[in-house]
């Protein structure tokens, strides 16, 4: 098997782009950390160095924080009209599409992902995301009322409302979906007329960092979008205490939500966080196994399992279970791993060596505890490659099931009717995402309504679009991001009262 990545294959713009050492973007220029300090950017596909990025410390955050503000409050953004900044959406995203191949390639190589997912969920996916959301530029509407006031009856009130933009807003994004992620930030902050500081991973910053050229191409003014790089302990820590900070988007793992969450509430900050997950696909009873079994097979598979909303734990009736354990097998045996650029892979390396030891653990500890393995192996030779796993024999409680892996490990279990079903799925302390697979209008209906998830797919799985609020509930996070309830929390609502004269 090949691993590497054959970098003579990418576009002489991605090329030139991935090489060579890059600054932060703070107010419209690009500077280097102010203490010098660099990190590498690695291509897991074969553990080599490709490029480098600045590590930004608290000065540069300081700096950046202090140039978003100005852009919120003294510049050409503050006063513009929402059309306006529709245009500058609009033009963002025409740039975004014609470079979409370039893009691609890079966050290939950065990211170890196939070409054909960086094409669609990375680079298209943005285009269809600032489309989206530059219409909500103009239709941000307040309410007006008649009010009562009924402690003075002799003078009427007009009450209203109208929505102003939250402020400054701390973006800090994780290494599945790097460019998505950045501009699922991005969009709703220039829709709402906020500012941004972005914090990309520290694994996979570079497309983050293209964006910020193309928010310079299309017309976005210095100061209002920002972006500094470097590790979470460092950079993103410095961002999440800066007092001049309003909101905090963050998408990562519970752990360091947890971490933010208590940070933002001693400094006051508003916050949405998009944290991890263990999401269950279940297979009832009357599910068309034809669709359910590759349904279940990708649900996890996908993006080798590094999702959020992967179907890492498959609740399949028992009538059905061997059958669909089987299939699930024959679909992960047929995988072909290979680096992302090869259009013939069908699964890339994991983001780095690191991480597919934790996945490798997490898959020992399984074997340790009597579970039948089959796949999950760490694949000799360069690259962070990883065969995907399913799981079988393993109690509820093991932390292999409880916790998420991030990796393409299927654990899957047995059960005789519904009600058994739904306490296994809803068994965990995430609740991010759930699939049910049946073809029965009444039993969809009911696990719709008793499935603790942020979103329900009913004979589908990870169909995320931009018009539907997505979030979690429980350990999966709080608020949304996406949809108008993703617009309206970028924004602050002030009440006004006014005399109706007689
Ligand atoms: P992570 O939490 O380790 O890191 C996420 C980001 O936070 C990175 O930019 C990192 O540098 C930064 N960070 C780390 N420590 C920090 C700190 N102390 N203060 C501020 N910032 C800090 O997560 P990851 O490994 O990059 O990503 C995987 C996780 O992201 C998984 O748990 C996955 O479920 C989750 N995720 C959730 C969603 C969602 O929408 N719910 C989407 C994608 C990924």
């Amino acid at each position: 098997m090949t691993t590497a990545n054959d970098l003579s294959l990418l576009s002489a713009k991605a090329a030139a782009f991935i090489s060579g050492e890059k600054a932060l973007f703070i107010d419209g220029e690009w500077r280097p950390a102010e203490t010098g300090e660099t990190l590498p950017v690695i291509d897991p596909s074969s553990g080599r160095e490709v490029g480098r990025i600045a590590q930004a410390g608290a000065a540069d955050v300081d700096a950046a924080v202090r140039a978003a503000r100005r852009g919120l409050e003294d510049s050409a953004w503050a006063r513009m009209r929402p059309h306006r900044r529709e245009e500058i959406m609009l033009r963002l995203a025409e740039l975004i599409g014609a470079e979409a191949q370039a893009l691609a390639e890079i966050e290939t190589v950065n990211s170890g992902k196939l070409i054909s997912n960086t094409r669609l969920f990375d680079a298209d996916l943005s285009v269809h995301t600032l489309r989206y959301m530059a219409g909500w530029a103009t239709k941000l509407h307040g309410e007006t009322m008649d009010l009562s006031v009924p402690y003075l009856p002799d003078v009427r009130f007009n009450g209203f409302t109208r929505r102003f933009p939250i402020g400054v807003v701390a973006a800090i994004t994780p290494w599945n979906v790097p460019l998505c992620q950045a501009v699922w930030k991005l969009a709703p902050v220039l829709a709402t007329g906020c500012t941004l500081v972005l914090k990309p991973s520290e694994f996979t910053s570079l497309t983050a960092l293209r964006l910020a050229e193309l928010c310079d191409e299309a017309g976005v003014p210095p100061g209002v979008v920002n972006v500094v790089t470097g590790v979470g302990e460092v950079t993103g820590k410095a961002l999440v205490e800066h007092p001049g900070v309003d909101k905090i988007s963050f998408t990562g793992s519970t752990r360091v939500g947890l971490e933010i969450a208590a940070q933002a509430a001693s400094t006051f900050k508003s916050y949405n966080l998009e944290l991890g997950g263990k999401s269950p696909l279940i297979i009832a009873e009357d599910a068309d196994l034809e669709k359910a079994i590759p349904g279940a097979a990708w649900a996890i598979y996908g993006n080798s399992g590094q999702n959020c909303c992967a179907g890492s734990r498959a609740l399949i009736h028992a009538r059905h279970f061997d059958r669909v354990v089987a299939g699930v097998a024959d679909i992960a045996a047929s995988v072909r791993l290979g680096p992302g650029l090869d259009p013939a892979s069908m699964m890339g390396p994991l983001v780095r060596d690191s991480h597919r030891a934790r996945v490798a653990q997490h898959v020992e500890r399984a074997r340790a505890a009597g579970a039948q393995v089959i796949g999950g192996e760490s694949v000799d030779g360069a690259g962070s490659y990883f065969t995907p796993a399913v799981i079988t024999g393993l109690d509820h409680t093991h932390p292999t099931v409880q916790q998420e892996i991030f990796g393409p490990v299927l654990c899957a279990f047995a059960f005789r009717d519904d009600d058994e079903a739904l306490r296994i799925a809803n068994d965990t302390r995430f609740g991010l995402g759930a699939s049910i697979w049946t073809e029965g209008l009444q039993r969809a209906n009911r696990y719709f309504e008793r499935l603790k998830a942020g979103t329900v797919w009913i004979n589908t799985h990870n169909i995320l679009d931009l018009a539907l609020p997505f979030g979690g509930t429980k350990e999966s996070g709080v608020g949304f991001e996406l949809g108008r309830e993703g617009v309206f929390s970028h924004t602050v609502v002030r009440a006004g009262v006014m005399p109706v004269a007689d």
